[in-house]
């Protein structure tokens, strides 16, 4: 195998089942590739062609199942179209399978024994062979030339034993190789086991059977359908652990095929998601699990339970599995996707790269990134083949595509009655428009479905916001409170500040455009377009359409505006809650910091006896001091307290201006921060959402907090001048 060569390389598989019902397509387009000691995952729900996928690479598909197109080639070798006699030499030796349902698959009539041995029989190691004949050959010669040597009897007799001896060991290797395999696999006893019937062993047992039968013949690449699910938990961790020993010891690859992301995440190094028979993602393990970028891979993972959050509740994906006798024309997923867009209806997406090892198709993906800035417009146009700039593809369904889809069948409706009635068309012609009427019914019923799909899928996802957004403030302002409790204890003020305000509580954007107002305009917008309606003639049905469906446009933009706003207000009031909740937390510590340091300084100073001519002098001893941990300065005054009083004050009426003027938090901080820079700079660069409520306390609190620091400073230079001496002057 060249260096570079996979161990298997799956190219543009194409599977179908032709049935009397029609064409099952159950694989459409798959590549992937496996390398030498690496565990590929293939997960996906029943029916997403995992294992159709397995049995056309291993080729033992059954009838009406077979291989359309594609290429399928291990160690360089091409396997389809490949002779039946080649790939028998193949199959369960250099590839072998782990079947899922181990009842089903052995042979009920034989011994396990057999069942084993005839693997090793069919497929016998050649080195293993050449070694036993090589060591038969030498004792035959040896026993040739003692007879020829005359030599003695008991000397002859012995060397013929030999031969005997070596060649039953030949041919009581695959029995000696079950036994082997059998304890390989954990199984006890296996001497008696090896006499015994499927029927007389557990599922686990069985299950074990079966990869002992797979790897007996140690394979270079091992596929294991569904190997853990038909056993209990305690047999399945037993199972993988032997896998990835196997994996270890004889560096074989591993495809295995799996619902059970618990498997895949223990397991492998890689994870395809199949869904519909099509790749929809790929990429590392951590890729997928940490960073999702199919809206069928992140369903997949809100929908299985997570060990260490008992209150988040599982949101299953709703809809069924796609009807694979009729696929959608664009994306599988599209039916079932709460994201679905125009144009995910009528393109199926093709795989973009979002890291070197990870690669999705999914239009949502390119919608982010182009949200984001990571894609350009050219990108968006390269992808989905038209801009995204004015793109009504990446609009959701609405009320309009379905008038559209009616019109069309109305009017081939309209066409077929005309030309019947004036005769002037050949039947040939009159069975083309009849079809013409069914293809547009088609279309208007399932513009019908995807529009109602849609909606439901929108207020499932209206409901479902809450909840999530609650699960996750939970979780950061758990994870906040933590790193505060470690942080807090050697960091200066202004760096504990600075970590308060840079703490990401949530993971969530606020976007400050959804205030009240906004959301009361959007809701006028939307009653007037409701308005509009009312004086729309029935028949006129251009008009109509037109103004129901900017309706529709309204209509969710203002529940678009009433969700952000009500989900931002959540999050603001948390945020403040739980940063209010941290800074008590480290009001406290200063408050212990400050009377800690002045009691240490006025020892000091006791032990010391220094004497101050001037004050200047004394503030440079006491500003030498660490008063508190945070660096406070002493050189605050009642009049510096005033003029930062009234730098605030100008700031914040500043910052009322640009709200008004709904101005982001960029334009606030360029302009707070353009003139008047003071010590409460770093205050208002925080979100506009703080600077109302939370600013305020802030001010106060830290207003007090100098007062409070003056009053020390002049307790303690009142007790230094006491002590200090008569002569130093006030
Ligand atoms: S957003 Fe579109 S492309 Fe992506 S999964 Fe949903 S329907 Fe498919």
């Amino acid at each position: 195998m060249a260096k570079h060569e996979h161990l298997l390389e799956v190219k543009d598989l194409y599977t179908s089942f032709n049935i009397p019902a029609g064409e099952v397509r159950s694989v459409n387009g798959v590549s992937f590739t496996v390398d030498r000691g690496e565990v590929l995952g293939i997960v996906g729900e029943s029916g997403s062609g995992k294992s159709v996928t397995a049995y056309s690479i291993m080729q033992i598909l059954q009838n009406p199942g077979r291989i359309v197109s594609g290429s399928i080639k291990f160690k360089g070798q091409e396997l389809i179209g490949l002779p039946h006699h080649q790939l028998q030499k193949i199959r369960g030796d250099k590839i072998a399978i782990i079947f899922q349902d181990p009842m089903s698959s052995l042979n009920p009539v034989y011994t396990i024994g057999n069942q084993i041995m005839e693997a090793i029989k069919l497929h016998p190691n050649p080195n293993v062979m050449e070694i036993f004949d090589h060591v038969i050959k030498e004792k035959e010669e040896k026993y040739k030339e003692a007879i020829k040597a005359k030599k003695s009897v008991k000397e002859i007799k012995q060397l013929k034993e030999e031969v005997k001896i070596a060649k039953h060991k030949k041919a009581n290797y695959p029995h000696e190789r079950a036994l082997e395999m059998m304890k390989l696999v954990g199984i006890n006893e296996p001497e008696k086991r090896l006499k015994q019937y499927p029927f007389e062993f557990s599922g686990g047992m069985l299950q074990r059977i079966m990869i002992a039968m797979a790897l007996v013949c140690e394979p270079d690449l091992l596929i294991a359908d569904e190997p853990t699910t038909a056993l209990d938990v305690t047999i399945q961790a037993q199972i993988l652990e032997l896998l990835k020993n196997i994996q270890n010891k004889m560096g074989t690859g591993i495809i295995i095929i799996t619902h059970d992301l618990g498997v895949v995440a223990q397991l492998c190094d890689r994870v395809n998601v199949m869904y519909a028979g099509r790749l929809v993602e790929k990429g590392s393990v951590r890729e997928i699990f940490y960073n999702p970028r199919h809206e069928y891979t992140k369903g997949l993972l809100t929908s299985i339970p997570k060990a260490n959050d008992e209150k988040e509740r599982l949101i299953p994906i709703e809809g069924n599995p796609v009807d694979v006798f009729c696929l959608p024309r664009g994306c599988s997923f599209a039916p079932r996707c709460k994201n679905c867009m125009k144009v995910c209806l009528k393109k199926y997406p093709t795989h973009i790269n979002v890291s070197k090892t990870h690669t999705t198709a999914c239009f949502k993906y390119v919608l982010d990134m182009y949200k984001k800035g990571k894609f350009t417009n050219k990108d968006v146009k390269n992808i989905v083949g038209s801009s995204y700039l004015g793109n009504a593809a990446f609009t959701p369904i609405s009320r309009f595509d379905v008038l559209d889809a009616l019109n069309d069948y109305k009017i081939a409706q309209g066409r077929y009655k005309k030309n019947k009635e004036e005769g002037k068309l050949s039947n040939e012609e009159l069975e083309l428009l009849k079809y013409k009427i069914k293809d547009t019914r088609n279309n208007y019923k399932r513009a019908k479905r995807d529009l109602s799909i849609s909606n439901k899928n929108r207020k499932l996802s209206r409901k479902e916001r809450p909840s999530m957004v609650k699960g996750d403030m939970v979780k950061h302002i758990r994870e906040a409170k933590k790193r505060v409790k470690e942080s807090s204890d050697n960091v200066i003020k202004k760096d504990l500040y600075r970590y308060l305000r840079n703490l990401k509580i949530s993971s969530y954007e606020i976007d400050f455009k959804y205030h009240r107002e906004f959301v009361a305009i959007a809701k006028e917008e939307y009653l007037i377009a409701r308005s509009f309606i009312k004086g729309i003639d029935k028949d006129d049905r251009i008009t109509r359409t037109k103004v129901l469906s900017e309706i529709d446009a309204k209509q969710r933009a203002y529940e678009d505006a009433e969700d952000k706003y009500n989900r931002n207000s959540t999050l603001i009031s948390k945020l403040l809650e739980t940063r209010e909740k941290l800074i008590k937390l480290n009001t406290k510590r200063v408050k212990k910091a400050i009377k800690e340091n002045t009691v240490n300084a006025y020892k000091e100073f006791k032990g010391k006896h220094l004497y101050f001519d001037k004050e200047e002098e004394l503030n440079e001893y006491l500003g030498s001091f660490e008063y508190t941990k945070w660096d406070c300065d002493i050189s605050l005054t009642r009049q510096n307290i005033n003029s930062l009083k009234r730098i605030a004050d100008v700031n914040e009426r500043k910052i009322h201006t640009l709200r008004d003027r709904h101005a982001t938090n960029k334009e606030i901080d360029d302009a707070i921060n353009t003139k008047n820079a003071s010590l409460y700079e770093y205050w208002f660069k925080r979100g506009d959402y703080e600077i109302t409520q939370y600013y305020k306390m802030r001010k106060a609190i830290f207003v007090r907090q100098i007062r409070r620091l003056n009053q020390i400073n002049k307790h303690k230079r009142r007790v230094i001048f006491r002590e200090g001496g008569k002569d130093n002057g006030k």
